[in-house]
């Protein structure tokens, strides 16, 4: 990861290149500043540049052998620490034990919060903390010889995280650094850290993200239309996280509705081939999206009742999905909407208890060519 990649101030770039260039690189740095900052992506740029062989004044060369080892995140001289949630059950006890995700969320979205973090590790909604094995394996990498004559590297994301015996361990490392060490904190909230290290460490302030150039990078990573990466990027008020969810979304959003019209059709055509299709295909995504796609027909069905019953300003609907409505709402009427929505609420309730999902969608969507016939 080069500079020219990250998407961040250049004021920030030129202040770590000037510690470089003056060769006064403090061996504690903290950067800071809000969630969905390009913290932790600058963190791994300034690395590259401290491992490179041939770095200009402005960036890291992108293909020495140091600078490829970082980009794929297997340089043996640069570490990472990051909140992990621990169990026994699941054999996690600190970083390394989690360390193929990390690289691929790193790798492939590099810009990502807390919630994306335990989203990929399956975890969500729990807590994630830096505990105590965490810095026995710091002390264990720390006092191996470095693989290279440059640094030693550890970065650590999201510090306030440790817990208090993390936290006291890492102080001491801090009064007394180990030599050719650098650490990188790169931290959303420094109020939630021991006033001893902050005070230890060098603080890099790093601002919020630009609109225009997070519209830019939305563009050329999601292939989204102009408008759409510049409505996504304004209201994500510089949070580049935050802009990705909402793209995110909105694919999911998009290939739900062409899933739902799908079935939709094959229920109302009653092929059977085409059903057993369909219901193979819902069956196919991950539990999580089985969910969201059967909450999104009940949507649907709330919707096609609002435009057959109410006033359409009620209606919250998109463009594609308000133009397949205006043919398909008059299906859901009076004679089967409360089967319908009884049927989606108890596939949802049998998902939630991991139900055999191919069983039940070919059992929903048989279901449903007998309801959609009933409000013809
Ligand atoms: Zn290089």
């Amino acid at each position: 990861m080069q500079f020219k990649d990250v998407i961040s101030s250049d004021k920030v770039v030129k202040l770590l290149l000037k510690e470089v260039k003056s060769d006064r690189v403090s061996h504690a740095q903290m950067l800071l500043g809000p969630e969905g900052a390009a913290k932790l992506p600058l963190a791994v740029a300034f690395s590259q540049y401290l491992l490179c062989d041939n770095p200009s004044t402005k960036d890291s060369c992108g293909e020495c052998p140091n600078c490829q080892k970082v980009s794929s995140l297997t340089h043996p001289d640069l570490h990472f620490v990051y909140p992990v949630v621990i169990s026994k059950t699941d054999h996690v006890s600190s970083s390394d034990d989690v360390r193929a995700e990390w690289n691929d969320i790193l790798t492939k979205q590099k810009y990502f919060n807390v919630d994306s973090w335990l989203d990929k590790l399956d975890n969500a909604g729990k807590n994630p903390i830096i505990g105590v094995e965490e810095s026995r394996q710091i002390m264990k990498k720390l006092s191996l010889k470095a693989y290279g004559d440059k640094y030693k590297i550890m970065i650590i994301w999201l510090p306030e995280r440790m817990n208090a015996q993390a936290a006291n361990k890492m102080l001491k490392l801090l009064e007394e650094p180990p030599e050719k060490t650098i650490f990188l904190l790169v931290c959303d909230n420094a109020e939630a850290i021991l006033p001893t290290i902050i005070s230890r460490t060098q603080i890099i302030n790093v601002p919020a993200a630009d609109n225009n150039q997070i519209a830019k990078f939305i563009k050329k990573k999601y292939g989204v239309d102009q408008s759409i990466a510049e409505s996504v990027s304004a209201l994500s008020q510089g949070n580049i996280v935050e802009a990705i969810n909402a793209v995110q979304g909105d694919k999911a959003h998009h290939a739900y509705f062409e899933l739902f019209v799908k079935l939709m059709r094959s229920a109302y055509a009653a092929n059977p081939n085409d059903l057993i299709a369909v219901s193979e295909e819902v069956a196919a995504m991950d539990k999580e999206k089985q969910k969201n796609f059967v909450k999104y027909g009940l949507h649907i069905f709330r919707e096609s009742m609002i435009m057959n019953y109410m006033n359409d300003q009620l209606l919250n609907l998109r463009n594609e999905e308000k133009a397949f409505l205006q043919k398909f709402a008059k299906f859901i009427n009076n004679q089967n909407i409360s089967e319908l929505i009884e049927e989606f609420n108890l596939a949802y309730y049998h998902l939630e208890r991991n139900a055999n999902s191919k069983i039940l969608f070919t059992d929903l969507v048989i279901k449903l060519t007998k309801l959609v016939r009933k409000g013809v």
